[in-house]
């Protein structure tokens, strides 16, 4: 992501805390393509190839660069799983201690392996997201902890380069941009980036922001604090987004939606996705498939942008986080081994049944 420093708060006297994060791909999807139709071409950019399988490394990256510049021993934030593997890893990267507040029995297993591995100090309180990204607030009132979840700036300045690397593979900003909404920094963070590179010149163009919520956490398609949010998609499980202002101007702005699958409608996605084009990511990061299935499906939102979609349009949908983060959400959607004895003729008798 250094290569983005021009664009960054940074001067010569920020130590780049770095994992070689960023340049992710974006990866052209003919299936995806077919169904939207009308010429239009689809590209997933693929975020869970970042060093800690997620977007969250673009803004750790900046948050504890600065953290350290800033003089900070210790690093703190709440966290659906994500933020917190990202932490650990670029807080173990800086030599600065992590503290990271989870709420107990709600975080995919691979998320937890992360923090314990990259040595953070792990806290699982009795409560949700919200209540954790609370006490988070509380504790760095007080306490000389730098906070490095997405209400620290300088996460959202280090997930704009997303935006700059899509117009730089495209040669211009998309017309659609799909991806899922949690606590809404992501869709923040690419708006940013978008109207930075059009403004210098560099784009021609504003994609429509079109977010997708998981229906039963979905604060910003109802217009209101979801006091127990629910999904399987923990990582968007979030009841009262942070950033909830400025996405709904980017989607104003940028004449987009918000609108929400179903649990269903994001296990068929992630399913379809990992079968049909080999692309594994975790239940969250389907939200944007789902999402847009239903954009060309019998029901969409009033304010889709696909029905309105002219010949040739370009779409990114954005795959915020590998599979292997959620392994158990995987193991209960898979079929079963079939056993055999270690024998060629059953086996071939076996694979053809
Ligand atoms: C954090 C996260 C999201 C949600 O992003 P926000 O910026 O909170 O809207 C979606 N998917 C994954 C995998 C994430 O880690």
């Amino acid at each position: 992501m250094a290569r983005w420093r021009e664009f960054l708060p940074v001067t010569d006297a920020t130590p780049f805390i770095s994992l070689n994060e960023g340049s992710t791909p974006l990866i052209h999807s003919p299936k995806l393509s077919a169904r939207v139709g009308r010429g239009c071409e689809v590209f997933i950019k693929y975020e869970g190839l970042n060093p800690t399988g997620s977007f969250k490394d673009r803004g750790m990256t900046m948050a504890l660069s600065k953290a350290v510049e800033a003089g900070s021993q210790a690093v703190i934030c709440a966290s659906t799983g994500n933020t917190s593997a990202a932490a650990a890893a670029y807080a173990a990267r800086a030599g600065v201690a992590c503290i990271v507040l989870l709420p107990a029995g709600k975080i995919a297993f691979g998320k937890l392996a992360q923090a314990f591995m990259y040595g953070a100090k792990v806290v699982a309180i009795e409560g949700n997201f919200d209540d954790a990204l609370r006490l988070v607030r509380e504790i760095g009132e007080t306490e000389p902890i730098a906070i490095v979840n997405s209400i620290n700036p300088f996460r959202l300045e280090g997930q704009k380069t997303a935006s700059f690397e899509i117009i730089e593979v495209l040669g211009d900003a998309p017309d659609i941009h799909v991806l899922p909404v949690g606590n809404a920094g992501n869709i923040s963070a690419y708006w940013m980036g978008y109207r930075e590179f059009h403004k210098l010149g560099r784009a021609t163009k504003l994609p429509k922001m079109t977010g997708f919520q998981a229906a039963g956490s979905a604060p910003i398609f109802y217009g209101k604090v979801v006091e127990k949010p629910d999904t399987i998609a923990t990582a968007i499980r979030i009841g009262n987004p942070a950033s909830w202002d400025m996405a709904n101007a980017a989607i104003r702005d940028s004449g987009g939606s918000i609108d929400i699958v179903t649990d269903a409608e994001i296990l068929f996605a992630q399913q379809w996705l990992a079968a049909n084009e080999g692309i594994f990511v975790e239940p969250a990061s389907a939200a944007s498939i789902a999402g847009l299935f239903k954009c060309l499906g019998s029901a969409p939102c009033a304010t889709c942008p696909f029905p309105q979609i002219a010949e040739g349009s370009k779409i990114v949908c954005t795959v915020t986080g590998h599979g292997l983060k959620d392994p158990d959400i995987a193991r209960e959607q898979c079929g079963s081994v079939i056993p055999a004895k270690a024998d060629k003729t059953e086996i071939l008798r076996l694979i053809a049944g």
